[in-house]
């Protein structure tokens, strides 16, 4: 069994209490590594060190940053095999995704920070002939970055990125759930030569570990990507103490298909918006809004869709969807798919756990599953289910479907499908979200600001906007006369 370490100080090094935490395969249902249940000793230690590696990292040029973050990409490419591997065991997600999304995304995090810094200036204003005025962008200090398990290595990376980049510290507590490829990554860092302290990985409990980096008063900056009752518990410790909160947070995003789609295009393309991952992205469309018109057709096309998607052992490359995360995990989306029962849903397919042979017989498998015939104002439409199971619903008109999906408290991305160009800017402009995708799905320009509205987060992540969060401006203004 691997046990998995702290990065702290350029070391691995164990706990200081000594005490793990079982990693648990979801495919097998069985636990294969012991992680750090590290606690505010481990974190005062790594924040310690990340406050004396500040100065001389915020010092080095962007281009010795640069090259530092470039190696680490090189090593996650030379490592592409391995880490898709891990991935995929960890979180059980189909290896075929970890190889084609997750760590290619990984190394493209690290690479287009390490170049967009040398790309990144300030403004200079020269309002009339008097006065001038600058603005600088410094580092802040020591950074908070806290990911998530869905997409591990991918969200990880997407934080601390552009923190380092900047010039910042930081200290980073990847999910307990799935700490697999952060943990290779901290021997990546190790051998690509990252200066010690400059990167810290704690290991552990959001309520303990996660909780005593938001708490500590060395962390001036926190960047936070998981669910929206977390987000709110670290916005109630770190706006009390003035910190700079970038929050990325939960989803119940709205598919929009307009009777003038092309058909084709968006039956399949929300097939795999539904249950890419298990569901468990946060830009998946869980809840879809098709037109009157076209909705029997539709709902009977896409179940059929849905009957071909092989749930199976995630390491074969004919499984199209692997285990879900966890085992209170999976108990959680079943429970929602009995609640949608209870509230007169159909199930037009799926709505069980399933049972493989062999190896994964005691793994976390839920079969995809499609919902109809609910409200769109039902607990099962508003609350963030975060698995494969998705809701359909019909609609008449424009305005009824921009009410139907502007009606929960989320606002991070919605999805529109019409080949009418007028119809796809009004609804784009009237769904309050951070992201629009219009005759497509997770199409991500990371050069764009991604994010959410409403209880979806605050802030923006992505391009300039991450580097203008994980840096100060001080506008410096100078009389010339
Ligand atoms: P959680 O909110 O449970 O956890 C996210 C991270 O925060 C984990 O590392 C967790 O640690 C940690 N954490 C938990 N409690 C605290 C605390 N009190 N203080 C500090 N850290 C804490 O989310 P999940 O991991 O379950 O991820 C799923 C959620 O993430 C979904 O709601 C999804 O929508 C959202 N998400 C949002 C995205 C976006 O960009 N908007 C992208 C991807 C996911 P631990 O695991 O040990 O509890």
């Amino acid at each position: 069994m691997e046990n998995i370490f702290n990065y702290i100080d350029g070391q691995l090094v164990k706990p200081v209490s000594g005490n793990y935490l079982d990693n648990y395969n979801p495919a097998e249902g069985k636990v294969y590594s012991l992680i750090p249940d590290s606690d505010k000793k481990d974190v005062e230690n790594a924040i310690d060190v990340a406050k004396r590696a500040f100065p001389d990292w915020s010092g080095l040029s962007i281009t010795e940053r640069g090259n530092i973050l470039n190696k680490v990409a090189d090593f996650i490419d030379r490592d592409h095999e391995k880490l898709a591997l891990a991935e995929s065991i960890d979180n059980g997600k189909p290896l075929k995704l970890a190889k084609s999304v997750d760590i290619p995304r990984a190394s493209a995090n690290m690479r287009f920070y390490a170049t967009a810094i040398q790309h990144f200036a300030s403004e200079a204003h020269i309002p009339d002939d008097q006065f001038i005025n600058y603005t600088t962008r410094k580092p802040v200090g020591v950074a908070g970055c806290i990911s998530p398990w869905n997409l591990p290595l991918y969200l990880f990376t997407w934080k601390i990125a552009p923190a380092l980049a900047a010039g910042n510290t930081v200290v980073a507590k990847p999910s307990e759930i799935t700490p697999m490829t952060a943990f290779l990554f901290s021997k990546l860092c190790i051998e690509a030569g990252m200066p010690k302290g400059v990167l810290n990985i704690i290991h552990g409990l959001g309520s303990k570990t996660g909780q005593a980096i938001i708490e500590h008063p060395d962390t001036p900056l926190i960047s936070f990507t998981g669910g929206t009752e977390t987000g709110k518990r670290i916005a109630a410790t770190a706006a009390p103490m003035f910190k700079k909160l970038s929050l990325e947070l939960g989803g119940k995003n709205p598919n929009i298909i307009f009777a003038d789609c092309d058909f084709d295009q968006a039956l399949s393309t929300s097939v795999m918006s539904s249950f890419a991952n298990q569901g468990q992205i946060c830009l998946c469309g869980s809840r879809i809004f098709v037109e009157r018109t076209i909705y029997d057709r539709f709902v009977k096309e896409f179940v059929d869709k849905v009957e071909n998607l092989t749930v199976g052992d995630p390491l074969e490359e004919t499984t199209k969807m692997g285990a879900v995360v966890s085992e209170p995990h999976m108990e959680k989306v079943l429970s929602y798919i009995d609640l949608a029962k209870k509230e007169g849903g159909k199930v037009e397919i799926g709505g069980n756990q399933i049972k493989l042979e062999g190896r994964c017989a005691e793994g976390y498998f839920i079969a995809p599953t499609v919902i109809t015939g609910l409200n769109h104002a039902c607990r099962t439409n508003q609350e963030e289910i975060f698995g494969p199971v998705v809701t359909i619903m019909p609609f008449d008109s424009e305005e009824e479907v921009v009410s139907y999906a502007n009606s929960t408290a989320y606002g991070l991305a919605a999805t529109i499908w019409t080949e009418n160009l007028k119809k796809a800017h009004r609804v784009a402009d009237k769904v309050k979200s951070g992201i629009i995708w219009v005759n497509c799905w997770l199409v991500r320009d990371l050069r764009t600001p991604f994010g959410g509205m409403k209880q979806s987060g605050v802030g923006r992540e992505g391009g300039w906007e991450a580097l203008r969060f994980f840096t100060e401006p001080k506008n410096i203004c100078i009389n010339t006369k």
